[in-house]
């Protein structure tokens, strides 16, 4: 077995009681539940509180739906012109083969729409797609999502990359994944030899803490960047999983180990039944507060917040800097914070300065 995908399994395995079972069959109707082996083998079950346990098991807590929740909660249909196609900002778009993920983060973002095997692209609505693309000459980056792309067989990923390719104004392509750290034997060589490709392919890792680091995983990773594909990475904030400095500083620090450069710390969006996985914005930034000058300058991620109703990302960490006086016509003065919390003045002059007076 390569997938747990049954309640009695967790029901077996003491992650779930009997007398939940109504309730959790409810939760899985809505939206699937799916854990790899390779991470359901990493649990300890002893922990309660285990960070692949509160990611992957589905509880009771899925069914309270708070008021400020979302069932697009970024606003992903409004900017689709096209089934699979997302194009909210001008230079790129989103396109979304399949809608199926190895894994089921109880958390998703997308959870709305995941786990539906039938939101696989057909052939025609594949070429709908490019020619939306082709047609549109703005459009120099397509990040593959979903769902998770590479699930697909690597043929099937090939002849997809191959049609990209072929469109001139496509210079870079990008695959939102998480099938490194949870199902990592499916980057095998085939799998490789197809992203090693002439336009470049950043692989973007979706990975929230350091025990999704198996070693499957740091060898699926090596075989990746030794391939010569560049990998960034993203992670969700989430309550009681991530949100300590400890372990976000040992997630940041083990993706740069891994030779992947931390891109983005994403706000936990407003999806429903997910608000026992938010923190707040401030909790939040003073993370990243913490993170910024203790730890080195490649761990920083970007913290970013999808604005509801699909306006996009926007940065969301904390603030430095503020412009205390605009006192002369000469200088504009700041107060500066530095990472201790030091404050200092920065004298920005707004015209060319002269010299010797
Ligand atoms: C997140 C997202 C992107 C990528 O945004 P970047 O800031 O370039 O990483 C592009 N399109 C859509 C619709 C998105 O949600
Ligand atoms: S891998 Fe991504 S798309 Fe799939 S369930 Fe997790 S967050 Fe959602």
């Amino acid at each position: 077995m390569n997938t747990i995908k049954k309640l009695d399994i967790l029901l077996r395995d003491g992650f779930i009681h009997q007398e939940d079972i109504t309730a959790l069959q409810k939760v899985v109707g809505n939206f699937s539940f799916a854990i790899s082996e390779q991470l359901y083998k990493r649990i300890d079950k002893s922990n309660e509180c285990d960070p692949l346990v509160k990611q992957f098991i589905p509880t009771k807590k899925e069914l309270d739906v708070s008021h400020l929740e979302l069932a697009d909660p970024i606003g992903d249909n409004v900017h689709m012109p096209v089934k699979g196609i997302v194009h909210r900002y001008p230079d790129r778009c989103l396109l979304m083969p399949v809608q199926v993920c190895p894994v089921y983060c109880r958390f998703c973002f997308r959870k709305e729409k995941v786990g539906t095997a039938d939101a696989t692209l057909s052939e025609k609505e594949l070429q709908d797609a490019y020619a939306y693309i082709r047609h549109h000459q703005e459009i120099w980056e397509v990040i593959l999502t979903g769902g998770d792309p590479l699930i697909l067989k690597p043929q099937v990923l090939r002849k997809i990359i191959s049609q990209l390719n072929s469109i001139e104004h496509v210079e870079v392509m990008r695959i939102h994944t998480r099938i490194p750290v949870v199902e990592s034997r499916r980057i095998n060589q085939e799998m490789v030899a197809v992203l090693k490709n002439a336009k470049p392919i950043y692989v973007v890792l979706h990975a929230n803490h350091p025990n999704e680091f198996t070693e499957e995983a740091v060898k699926a990773c090596s075989a990746l960047v030794d391939a010569g594909i560049p990998m960034l990475s993203q992670t969700t904030l989430l309550k009681d999983i991530n949100d300590n400095i400890e372990v976000l500083s040992a997630l940041m620090r083990c993706f740069i180990r891994n030779r992947i450069k931390p891109y983005y710390l994403h706000h936990a969006d407003l999806a429903k039944g997910t608000q026992h996985f938010r923190t707040t914005l401030a909790e939040g930034q003073h993370l990243v507060k913490q993170l910024r000058g203790r730890f080195s300058g490649i761990c920083q991620p970007t913290y970013v917040l999808d604005i509801p109703g699909g306006y996009g990302k926007v940065p969301v960490g904390p603030c430095y800097i503020r412009q205390t006086k605009n006192n002369t016509q000469e200088v504009a003065e700041y107060c500066v914070e530095d990472y201790c919390g030091g404050v200092h003045v920065y004298p920005c002059s707004l015209r060319e300065e002269s010299g010797n007076e």
